[in-house]
């Protein structure tokens, strides 16, 4: 088949390797120039752009990221490790206060890579640029779909500012600016079924490279906190970088003095653990700041009729999720797995295949989406609490045979179980109810939490955090 990809970030790229190896013709259409840099030193300066800013914000790569990927993409895989890219087994994130620290079971599908996503999209880039099969278009904006009419529709191509682009399929991998719906609107379509949950919070952001010598934990670490009034977060990265970010509330007006690297760095150091990684390492950025950061679930399929036929979407355009959770790039890489496998169970039928594609969103996606909304409305609760004086949120309802994330990964601090537990979730692995449903785990976190509540992180007095942000 000959098939449109709109879009060559991480969605598209993946989406364009694992199609042409699968037999089709791919053809990719990005308005950006991504041209891959000469290296990824080059490629992380040049990355900040205002249509994605994202790309410059701390990532972090979770297990069924790297699962599909060295399923998918063996030779992905390595060109990552090769550029740098660091393999963190799960024993280089557990806590101090996890004393029991032996291997378990399953831990080999628990490491994260640890990366900037410039360096991620650098390698897929020079990837797609070699692959037999993928021609990627950069500088090439598409402004709407081609269709013919009907009920629904049947996407025959694209068009773009150089003309237009005809083939069998079209892939939207465009985003979580998606203009899609626009153009699906254009066609006749009706509209997508979308879903929408408060995520509420800002990132203010900066990479770092660590100094020769000896450091306060591992490089590969990634610490986020939820403190009382804002979120806290330390990524390792590739060829000993860093990044750091402060997610407060995007309506905590006070934090817009972190974008002046005096704020934002004493804020850092007013957290222990984040002041000594300052000592030991160097900016190399500066602090970039991203709003407008929501949970969002889109289908193509309404009321068990696709919207359109022809039509695919991967990525962020199909959902996006609290970025503190790092779960976007594995749910965008699960979503190329379920295109490519879509495509080879059904290969003349469009109709089953936009069924079976909102089938894997179902199953793959919703739950996640749900998972992080319903974490989301309770973190956001007691944060506008505490920040703007909002009610206190009443207590999470206690469901018999059920915990919660909070309760997770609070009984992780000191539980091995929990621990792999909670990265099961982090990383995507099965469902979330696999984990928060399973009766032993329940019991465990239970009987933990019930011994005491781990000591929280020690965190500034809101005076201290006034203080520093008008450093
Ligand atoms: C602050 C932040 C931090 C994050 N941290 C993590 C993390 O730690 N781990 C993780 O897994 N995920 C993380 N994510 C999520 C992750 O960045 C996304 O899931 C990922 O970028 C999705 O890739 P994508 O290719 O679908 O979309 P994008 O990267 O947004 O790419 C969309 C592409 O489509 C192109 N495009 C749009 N419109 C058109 C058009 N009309 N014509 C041609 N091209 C077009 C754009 O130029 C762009 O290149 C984070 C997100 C944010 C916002």
């Amino acid at each position: 088949m000959r098939v449109i990809v709109i879009g060559g970030s991480a969605a598209g790229l993946s989406a364009a390797l694992v199609l042409a190896r699968a037999g089709h013709e791919v053809i990719v259409v990005e308005r950006a120039d991504l041209t891959p840099a000469a290296d990824v030193e080059a490629a992380a300066g040049g990355a900040l752009r205002a249509t994605a800013p994202h790309i410059v914000a701390p990532h972090v790569v979770l297990a069924t990221f790297r699962e599909v990927l060295r399923e998918r993409l063996p030779d992905v895989y390595a060109g990552l490790l090769a550029a740098g890219v660091v393999e963190a087994p799960l024993v280089t994130q557990m806590p101090p206060s996890l004393t029991d620290r032996a291997t378990l079971v399953g831990d080999d599908r628990l490491p994260l890579l640890v990366t900037r996503r410039s360096t991620v999209d650098w390698v897929l880039g020079r990837a797609a640029a070699t692959e037999p099969g993928v021609d990627v278009r950069y500088g090439v904006q598409v402004s709407g779909l081609l269709a013919d009419p009907g009920d629904p529709p049947r996407v025959r191509g694209v068009r773009t500012d150089r003309g237009a682009l005809t083939g069998d399929l079209v892939v939207d991998t465009t985003g979580r600016r998606s203009p899609t719906d626009r153009w699906l609107t254009a066609i006749g379509a009706r509209p997508p079924r979308r879903t929408r949950a408060d995520c509420g919070v800002a990132y203010y952001s900066r990479q770092f490279r660590l100094r020769p010598g000896p450091l306060p934990g591992h490089p590969t670490t990634r610490v986020v906190a939820g403190l009382d009034e804002f979120t806290i977060g330390l990524w390792g990265g590739d060829n000993a970088t860093m990044q750091v970010a402060l997610a407060p509330l995007a309506a905590d007006r006070r934090f817009r003095a972190a974008r002046d690297p005096r704020a934002f760095t004493a804020v850092l150091r007013t957290v222990a653990l984040y002041a000594s990684w300052l000592d030991v390492m160097d900016p190399i950025t500066d602090v970039a700041v991203m709003g407008g950061l929501h949970n969002t679930l889109r289908r193509l399929v309404v009321d068990g009729r696709p919207i359109a036929t022809g039509l695919h979407a991967v990525g962020d355009a199909v959902c996006t999720t609290n970025p503190t959770f790092g779960r976007g790039m594995s749910m965008m890489m699960r979503g190329v797995a379920d295109l490519a496998d879509t495509l080879a169970a059904h290969p003349d039928d469009l109709h089953a295949q936009a069924l079976a594609m909102d089938r894997a969103v179902a199953d793959h996606v919703a739950p996640w989406y749900a998972d992080q909304a319903a974490t989301d409305a309770g973190r956001l609760a007691a944060l506008r609490h505490t920040v703007l004086g909002a009610p206190p949120p009443p207590p999470p309802p206690a469901i018999a045979g059920r915990i919660t994330f909070g309760q997770l990964r609070s009984a992780a601090q000191v539980d091995p179980v929990a621990f792999r537990g909670m990265w099961r979730v982090m990383g995507m692995l099965g469902r979330p109810s696999d984990v928060y449903d399973d009766p032993a785990l329940v019991a465990r976190v239970r009987e933990v939490l019930a011994a005491g509540p781990p000591a929280p992180v020690p965190q500034p007095t809101r005076s201290e955090l006034e203080t520093a942000l008008s450093a």
